[in-house]
């Protein structure tokens, strides 16, 4: 592929942040020929999606489900290349493998495997919770692909200028009501299956978006689809790959990369208003440009890039996601259970668990967690015969009220004993060779709002139309990529997210 070689005199774009949203808007900006640098603060692209490294173990140390391809290819092919030509993608065959505890025991109600083929998928239901559900899952999957069909389009792919953009055309929305997806995703996975097992399995998804599946809509259903019909892959060497694979087609494009750079602000050609010109850096120097597209969280460069005193109020008064407790660990023991790469615990309680997380700011008294162990698909990601293990507890982020300071010790020990009781540590602590743990005070000295890495939730009101635009009218010539924008949190909407600044760019440059 010919390298792209912007011409001197070429309108310039500044981009702050070399995570996937700001990644992202590169890549789709590329063949328009722009002068586009990439400021990244850190030593490494990809932001949230780094890696812990220590003693022989490699761990991603942020985003570890990767789903969507066709939104991945969708970068790649921007660029005129195939993302299986920088990936080696394993295509998961058990997409999750979910315990569900009784009591203490982590196993006590059973596991259900999620296949990605239908087939099996069908016959692990069958044997586990009968024909009934076996044939609800064929219904559900089939609602769950008419939800995604319905709804990208018209409500995540695509910018909005008016909340009435929103409705137009009307035909998705009515489509919508009619798969009743303004009904509580609870009750509507509850309408479809007997075995409440399956219930919490095909619902928990709205957690990530940081809602209840009891308080969540059901077009956030749309998430099960991706995560539990549309395919689970890992890239080999770890998700990290992703970001460092985008970056280097950038380079070839003629994309300036330069890590270690952190933007000190966003330069306006009247002092505190006006358009964008430009960026100014840690070390005082100021360059020009004509369009700033922030990867940095919104509520971020508003405060620290454009020097409001606050956020506008649309972004201050959001809510945030609840946060997470991630231990990430080498032990040289194998688990001793039965795994796969993806293993949800879920904890005996349900439905007070979320309101002790999100509305009560505790933590959850019988937590659901994750454990992925990468080495599962990549071996050489652990030391010798070893494990490298991702586990993560949703925890509430700071508004809560769990002192982090004098509560983490207890809070890691907590997890660790279930993880000893789910057979994934052994019970020798000396087995642990590399550890790195990260509460909600380190989100937050990493400068991310609220202590949480899952940015403002997804609650109806802070989604879609409703949540913080990715253009502010009274800063023209700057546009937000990054998760605290439209259409939202996650790897995929990350990467949508930098599409739909691209696009707003062309408009703004008049290149439509
Ligand atoms: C523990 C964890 C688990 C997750 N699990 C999943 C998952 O399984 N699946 C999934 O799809 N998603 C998951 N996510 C969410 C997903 O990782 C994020 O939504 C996404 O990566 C956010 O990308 P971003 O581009 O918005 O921001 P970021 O990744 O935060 O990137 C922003 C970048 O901007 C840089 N920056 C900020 N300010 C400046 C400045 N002033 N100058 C220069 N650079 C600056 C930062 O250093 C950073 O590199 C997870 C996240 C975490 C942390």
């Amino acid at each position: 592929m010919a390298t792209n070689s912007p011409n001197r005199n070429a309108r310039s774009i500044a981009i702050v942040g070399g995570g996937l949203g700001g990644l992202s808007a590169a890549a789709h900006l590329v063949s328009s020929g722009y002068r586009i640098t990439i400021f990244e603060a850190d030593s490494h692209l990809g932001g949230k999606s780094s890696q812990f490294k220590s003693n022989g173990y490699t761990i991603d140390a942020g985003p570890s489900v990767l789903t969507m391809l066709p939104i991945i290819e969708t970068v790649f092919s921007a660029l005129g290349e195939k993302a299986s030509d920088y990936l080696d993608l394993v295509k998961l065959d058990t997409l999750y493998k979910a315990n569900f505890a009784s009591g203490s025991d982590p196993y006590g109600e059973g596991s259900i495997s999620v296949r990605a083929n239908r087939d099996e998928m069908i016959e692990e239901i069958r044997s586990i919770s009968g024909p009934k559900d076996a044939e609800a899952f064929v219904r559900f999957s089939n609602y769950l692909k008419d939800l995604y069909d319905a709804e990208f389009n018209q409500f995540i792919d695509r910018n909005f200028d008016s909340l009435l953009d929103f409705l137009k055309p009307i035909s998705p929305t009515i489509k919508l009501l009619k798969l009743g997806a303004f009904k509580k995703l609870n009750s509507i996975v509850s309408d479809y299956f007997t075995d409440q097992r399956l219930v919490k399995l095909f619902s928990f998804q709205s957690l990530y978006a940081g809602v209840s599946p009891f308080e969540a809509l059901g077009i956030y259903a749309v998430i099960t689809y991706m995560d539990t019909i549309a395919g689970v892959y890992f890239p080999k060497g770890g998700m990290a790959q992703l970001p460092i694979a985008i970056g280097k087609v950038l380079t070839e494009r003629g994309v300036s990369i330069r890590t270690g750079t952190k933007v000190t602000s966003i330069l306006r050609s009247n002092g505190l208003s006006g358009a964008v010109t430009g960026v100014q850096l840690e070390d005082g120097a100021r360059e020009s440009f004509d369009v700033v597209i922030s990867n940095a969280e919104a509520a971020i460069t508003y405060k620290q890039l454009l020097g409001y005193p606050s956020p506008p109020r649309k972004i201050a008064k959001n809510e945030y996601s609840p946060s997470a407790l991630l231990m990430l660990m080498g032990s040289k023991a194998k688990p001793g259970a039965e795994v796969a790469h993806h293993n949800i615990f879920f904890g005996d309680s349900w439905k007070e668990a979320f309101v002790e997380l999100i509305n009560q700011g505790r933590q959850m008294t019988n937590a659901s967690t994750l454990v992925t162990i990468p080495s599962f698909s990549d071996p050489k990601l652990a030391k010798g015969e070893g494990s490298s293990l991702y586990c993560l507890e949703p925890v509430p982020n700071l508004s809560g009220k769990i002192d982090w300071k004098n509560e983490r010790e207890n809070a890691v020990n907590n997890f660790k004993s279930s993880l000893r009781r789910a057979k994934i540590l052994s019970d020798d602590p000396n087995d642990i060779e590399a550890e790195r743990i990260i509460d909600p005070l380190d989100w937050q000295a990493m400068g991310m709002e609220m202590g949480t890495p899952f940015s403002i939730s997804h609650r109806f009101f802070q989604s879609g139309p409703f949540r913080p635009a990715n253009s502010d009218k009274k800063v023209p010539g700057l546009y937000f990529a990054s998760a605290s924008t439209t259409p939202g949190v996650g790897v995929p909407m990350v990467l949508v997210s930098g599409r739909l600044a691209a696009e707003r760019t062309r408009i703004y440059l008049g290149d439509r």
